[in-house]
């Protein structure tokens, strides 16, 4: 369905990727602090019904296509039913969630039942001991798990997996041998400064090429695919294999002139690009009491003031800052 909302730059807009909660149950070192974290109060996050309201007035807009994220999202409470309620919306075609499988195992049923389009589990490694080095928690079997079933209910899945250099650089091959097995798309991504460290930025050996070359060492014949559009993925297959392979380029932000997405952050900001720093405070809006017009308003205005890209929006953060947040309170 043609998106009927269109940034300044003229990409249309019709993907939310929504975070529900800052809260997680692993502590990925490329993504937040082991400790010293400081979650949201409860009150700070938007409600079931804000997020609703939201949802219902951007599908009014042109947006089709919600992911529900974090923090890990199934830490938020009554996450099916905040589910429920979204995929009822008139205008949103489809709903996906992104999570560490962690805790999804007794949802898989009702996740099938509610027609959820595709889960993303973020899985780094198929080593238990290096799984537990990169989260800093001993919980690989219940992301495999969860894998496994959500397989065998035939969901859709995408693992996704940072790349970084003596952390699971090993993983690749294994991962990306995965696809011949199941039909997963298994998409590695390029690590970004996004770790609640202050300005710590990554020497990125492993960008998109890197990982390329590396993949063609393994597997001579890996073809490249048609990316779909607004892809933020380059797409291959191993000849013969059941699923993909997707390799993001998030820190050389290779995507931009194609991107169609928007993400509204645990404490309610909008954010129109991954590096912008919030432009838009939809939470407190909505708690000023202001009307549908209003907030359809501001929301148009912004979208109107879009960066052309990452770089952009990174050298015009309005709070002068350099990225420090984590990726869990952005919504990854
Ligand atoms: N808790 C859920 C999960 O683990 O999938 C959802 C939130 S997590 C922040 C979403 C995605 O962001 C994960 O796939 C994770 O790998 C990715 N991510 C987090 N920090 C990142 C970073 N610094 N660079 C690249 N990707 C990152």
């Amino acid at each position: 369905m043609p998106s009927s909302l269109f940034d300044n730059h003229g990409r249309p807009i019709n993907y939310l990727r929504l975070a529900v909660t800052d809260r997680c149950n692993l502590r990925c070192f490329y993504c937040m602090p082991e400790e010293g974290i400081n979650y949201l109060p409860k009150k700070e996050l938007l409600t079931f019904e804000e997020i609703e309201r939201l949802v219902r007035l951007l599908a009014g807009m042109g947006i089709s296509k919600v992911r529900l994220t974090g923090g890990e999202p199934f830490l938020r409470t009554d996450l099916m039913k905040l589910i429920e309620r979204i995929v009822a919306i008139d205008g949103i075609r489809d709903l996906h969630l992104t999570t560490n499988g962690l805790l999804t195992l007794p949802h898989i049923p009702e996740l099938k039942r509610l027609g959820i389009a595709s889960v993303n589990l973020s899985l780094d490694t198929l080593d238990k001991d290096r799984f537990k080095s990169i989260t800093r928690r001993d919980e690989f079997e219940k992301t495999w798990k969860a894998f496994e079933q959500l397989m065998a209910y035939g969901i859709p899945v995408k693992i996704n997996a940072v790349v970084m250099e003596n952390k699971n650089a090993e993983d690749l091959i294994p991962l990306a041998a995965l696809t011949r097995h199941f039909p997963v798309s298994v998409r590695f991504i390029e690590e970004m400064p996004f770790n609640g460290e202050g300005s710590h930025y990554p020497q990125l050996k492993w960008t998109h090429v890197e990982i390329v070359r590396h993949l063609k060492q393994a597997f001579p014949d890996l073809q490249r695919e048609v990316d779909p559009e607004h892809s933020t993925a380059y797409h291959y297959r191993i000849p013969g294999a059941k699923g993909s392979i997707g390799v993001i380029a998030a820190f050389t932000r290779t995507f931009c002139g194609t991107c169609n997405r928007i993400r509204i952050t645990a404490q309610g900001e909008l954010k129109t690009c991954l590096y912008d720093d919030g432009v838009l405070n939809i939470k407190t809006l909505m708690r000023d009491g202001l009307s549908d017009d209003d907030l359809k308003l501001h929301l148009q205005n912004a979208f109107s003031a879009r960066p052309k890209d990452g770089f952009e929006a990174e050298r015009s953060r309005s709070k002068g800052t350099p990225i420090n947040e984590s990726m869990s309170t952005i919504g990854g």
